[in-house]
């Protein structure tokens, strides 16, 4: 499954409602990022939404905070941006740096305006997300739906198993899912029969971040498997493991010193009907459905 394909034209369909936006409001829907410390993978996610939000004619603005910020800095930037009204969407990338702790990093997504939370994580939005009226849903769940419909796979009436149960991934995968009329199974590292669970879905959802964990033995045969996993890999014999010896990905890590694996092993392609690749399957969605909720949350403000 091709999640970078479905991205473009997930983000075609969003081009005409930002020029209909900016004809109606003179001004483009504006998307703020709030990105806290030196992560070097979060500085890679943050360039990455900067450059399709501005090819689909968003105004997308960073703000940098040092990662020795206070929780009060960063709160004051997010209320900054609840005030400023040509502010439409804002997304504090995750994670925090660690200073900043548990309940830091709740009170600051606790802070954003509803109306302005295109992460779709304010608990306000997940108490509608659980009514099954969000108009904001996570962006990484709610892509993979769009993948399924757009590629013609089915939900209603499958059974789906999701390995993860984070806020931001598992939980609303399983929510959508279940929304969408799957009979949903949701397991985690205390589930004890694991492989037999996944064994039984129709669609298997592993969103666990380990690399390669899902192995053929966790997958029937014909099922349809997304790897929400995103794991940067340093040795070289993991990455032959992976993909063999002559495989091009390895000749990759030759140049660069590590490689972006998922958290399902590529030998499942062999037993799957459908998978998705990584990299170009659920991140590219991800970035595309944060550019839809701007969307849709500047349409609303109105
Ligand atoms: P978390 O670490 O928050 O959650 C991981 C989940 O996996 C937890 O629920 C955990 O269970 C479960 N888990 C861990 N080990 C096992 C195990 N041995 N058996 C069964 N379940 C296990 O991660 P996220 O949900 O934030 O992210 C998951 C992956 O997805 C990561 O690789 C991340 O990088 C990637 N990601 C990709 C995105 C994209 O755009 N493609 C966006 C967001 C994340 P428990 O709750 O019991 O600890």
């Amino acid at each position: 499954m091709n999640g970078t394909e479905v991205a473009r034209t997930i983000r075609e369909d969003v081009r005409p409602g930002v020029a209909a936006f900016a004809a109606a409001h003179g001004r483009s829907p504006g998307l703020h990022i709030v990105l806290v410390g030196d992560d070097p993978a979060s500085h890679i996610y943050v360039r990455n939404k900067e450059r399709a939000g501005t090819e689909a004619g968003l105004i997308v603005r960073v703000h940098r905070l040092p990662a020795e910020a206070t929780v009060d800095q960063v709160l004051a930037q997010v209320q900054a941006l609840n005030a400023d009204p040509a502010c439409d969407g804002i997304l504090v990338q995750a994670p925090l740096p660690a200073g900043i702790g548990k309940h830091g990093t709740e009170r600051v997504f606790d802070a954003i305006d509803p109306r302005k939370d295109v992460d779709g994580l304010h608990p306000h939005n997940v108490g509608l997300l659980v009514q099954g009226r969000a108009a904001l849903k996570p962006c990484t769940p709610s892509g993979v739906i769009e993948l399924l419909d757009r590629l013609g796979h089915p939900i209603a009436g499958k059974h789906a198993v999701v390995i993860g149960r984070s806020e931001i991934v598992g939980k609303p995968m399983a929510l959508l899912l279940l929304q969408r009329d799957a009979t949903v199974t949701i397991c985690h590292s205390k589930t004890p029969d694991l492989k037999d669970t996944c064994r039984r879905a129709d669609i298997l959802v592993a969103a666990i971040g380990r690399p390669g964990f899902v192995t053929t033995d966790f997958v029937k045969p014909g099922a349809v498997v997304i790897d929400v996993g995103i794991n940067r890999v340093d040795s070289r014999d993991a990455v032959v493991g992976f993909f063999g010896a002559d495989h091009p990905r390895v000749a990759d890590f030759d140049k660069k010193g590590s490689a972006v694996v998922g958290d399902v092993h590529p030998a499942v392609a062999q037993v799957a009907s459908a998978m998705t690749p990584v990299p170009g399957g659920v991140g590219p969605l991800t970035i595309a459905m944060l550019l839809k909720n701007t969307l849709t949350a500047a349409t609303a403000r109105g």
